[in-house]
């Protein structure tokens, strides 16, 4: 994980999490002039925007790409495209269901990356300290310098603090598929109707623009939940869904990930959460906190941008 100095050497805002939530606070924060410290028991930033390397090349394991309808995501995203760290991808997906034909259909722009998700957010925390491996407990939390951020799930917060009206997740074991040559019925990715094991897929080579023949899928909750201890289990039942849907034959090598804590069940009336507790202000933000439209990157960045705005207004 990257880490150097800020300029502050007490910073006064803590923040626990460094997905893009937690980023786009540290970013608003510290353009303002407070020091800021991100802590995350991850080794790597980025959260659900995960792009570890397999077999020899990032793929995107977690968020497969982002939307842009908001208007400051767009003036970031707009920066991130003229650096060639993100391109418009698509605006179509297929749909597949099994015994059927595929179709698409067409939606907003999805927007993706050359480097994995996971490069926006290690952009975003250039030049602010970031604390890896350094999984934060309520003791740990009252250790913590200052005013605190909690940008994470709402069950990973509610480990630390109280979190106001809490929301569930749902998990989801993604399921990383190598094979030999490329050959599928779609272009992109796919969503999957009514299957008990794959909800989506997408063709990592396309969205990374590398061409690589490999295929990342997600599970459907009911399988994840079924497979939570062992995520390997999991690999099986998709395999033979792509199998099914695509007509592939077994991929080469295969990569499993589970996300307890993936895509939440409802959402927030508001963009933040704030609760005061023994004198300490304690801040919420996350995907979660998504009062219009579905949680996704761009309601995590609104969210962690509004974090920021509240604490300055504060002072
Ligand atoms: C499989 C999957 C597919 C998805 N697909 C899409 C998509 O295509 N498009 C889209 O827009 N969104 C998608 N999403 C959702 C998107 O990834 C999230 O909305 C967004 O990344 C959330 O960011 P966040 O900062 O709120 O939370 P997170 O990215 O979860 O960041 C929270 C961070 O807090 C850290 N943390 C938690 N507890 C502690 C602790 N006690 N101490 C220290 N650190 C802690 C975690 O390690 C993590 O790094 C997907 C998510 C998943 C899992």
């Amino acid at each position: 994980m990257d880490s150097s100095s800020t300029s502050s050497p007490v910073p006064p805002v803590t923040i626990v999490g460094a997905g893009i939530a937690g980023a786009a606070c540290a970013v608003a924060l510290r353009a303002a002039g407070v020091g800021v410290r991100v802590i995350d028991r991850g080794r790597a930033v980025g959260g659900r925007m995960a792009s570890p390397v397999l077999h020899g090349r990032r793929v995107d394991i977690g968020a497969g790409y982002f939307t842009v309808r908001d208007p400051g995501f767009e003036t970031v995203v707009g920066g991130w495209e003229a650096a060639g760290l993100a391109h418009r991808w698509t605006n179509t997906f297929g749909i597949l269901a099994a015994g059927e034909a595929p179709t698409s259909k067409s939606g907003p722009d999805r927007w993706s990356t050359p480097g994995g998700l996971r490069s926006l957010v290690r952009t975003m925390l250039e030049g602010v300290q970031v604390d890896g491996d350094t999984d934060v407990d309520r003791a740990g939390l009252a250790q913590l310098a200052g005013t605190v951020v909690l940008a994470m799930p709402d069950p990973q917060a509610g480990r630390l603090a109280p979190v106001p009206s809490p929301v569930d997740y749902d998990s989801v074991i993604t399921v990383v598929c190598g094979f030999a040559d490329r050959g599928w019925p779609f272009a992109d990715a796919a969503f999957v109707k009514e299957h008990p094991d794959v909800e989506f897929v997408a063709d990592d080579g396309a969205r990374r623009g590398d061409d690589a023949a490999v295929l990342v899928a997600h599970s459907t909750a009911g399988l994840a939940a079924r497979c939570l201890d062992d995520p390997q289990r999991a690999v099986a039942p998709v395999v033979a869904g792509l199998r099914d849907l695509l007509g592939v034959g077994a991929p080469d090598w295969t990569h499993a990930h589970r996300w307890t804590f993936a895509k939440p069940t409802g959402g927030h009336d508001a963009t933040r959460g704030f609760s005061e507790t023994d004198g300490r202000e304690i801040w919420f933000a996350g995907d979660q906190w998504c009062p219009e439209g579905s949680p996704r990157v761009e309601s995590a960045w609104r969210s962690g941008t509004d974090v920021a705005a509240a604490i300055l207004d504060r002072r």
